[in-house]
């Protein structure tokens, strides 16, 4: 059964936990940072960082106000990275939805994979190997819930079936509209990983809502895969 996660970042406090988490389950290396004169740290997704709590700071209705954005690869329901490789050895989606990097990814068009993603979510490691969030696939088969979802203790971030993370979240959204008219869901059609913002979705972070362009264009490619065998066909007749 297809699952999903419903991060509800009205309740996310950016203590990281997740993020700590995720490296790890992963037992991915802590990276050299800096101060960039904002609390977020590291300063983007790397190899090395699957999940990143953005944050940003906003003047909104005349108060200041704290925005967290715990980011993660979307699982996309019909994810544009995995119709650009073409290669399922490299890339593949599990019956759970995840969708999964292999070490074949390094003989991938890596540049061609990450401009395909409308999340700008995967990142290139120093061998051509290409990573992100892997859903804590490896948890999720033996019935565990993944790391971040696990250790968060405000209750933002959630995991299930898909259709019980999309009752939750509507479930939430109506209750958060009642004060604040402007909250929405991101894409809740698109991915596997559903957000629920209180505010514009841009104010969180550039990449927080996917280009409709980009998964027309993926829909654009699957529908050419699916028509290939009767092109074939097509023109053996003429
Ligand atoms: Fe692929 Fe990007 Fe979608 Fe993740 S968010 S499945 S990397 S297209
Ligand atoms: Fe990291 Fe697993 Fe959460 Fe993905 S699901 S962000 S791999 S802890
Ligand atoms: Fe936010 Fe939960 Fe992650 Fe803490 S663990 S940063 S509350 S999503």
């Amino acid at each position: 059964m297809s699952k999903a996660f419903f991060i509800d970042t009205t309740l996310c406090t950016a203590c990281r936990a997740c993020q700590v988490a995720c490296k790890q389950w992963h037992d991915l290396p802590a990276e050299k940072t800096k101060n960039l004169g904002t609390y977020q740290n590291p300063a983007d997704l790397s190899f090395d960082t699957y999940k990143l709590v953005r944050m940003n700071e906003e003047v909104i209705g005349g108060r200041l106000q704290w925005l967290f954005f715990p980011e993660q690869c979307r699982h996309c329901v019909e994810a544009p990275c995995l119709e650009t490789a073409g290669d399922e050895e490299a890339i593949y989606q599990d019956p759970s939805g995840a969708i999964i990097y292999t070490a074949q990814t390094k003989r991938l068009n890596a540049a061609e994979i990450i401009e395909s993603c409308p999340y700008n979510i995967p990142r290139k490691g120093p061998d051509g190997t290409l990573a992100k969030c892997d859903m804590c696939l490896d948890r999720v088969i033996n019935g565990l819930l993944p790391a971040c979802v696990q250790t968060c203790p405000t209750g933002a971030m959630n995991f299930g079936d898909r259709d019980a993370m999309l009752q939750m979240a509507q479930k939430r959204l109506d209750m958060v509209r009642k004060t604040n008219p402007q909250a929405t869901l991101l894409d809740p059609d698109d991915v596997s990983v559903i957000y629920l913002t209180a505010y514009d979705p841009g104010l969180y972070h550039e990449f927080a809502v996917a280009s409709n362009s980009a998964f027309d264009v993926t829909r654009t490619v699957a529908l050419r895969k699916m028509l290939r065998p009767l092109t074939r066909i097509t023109s053996r007749l003429l």
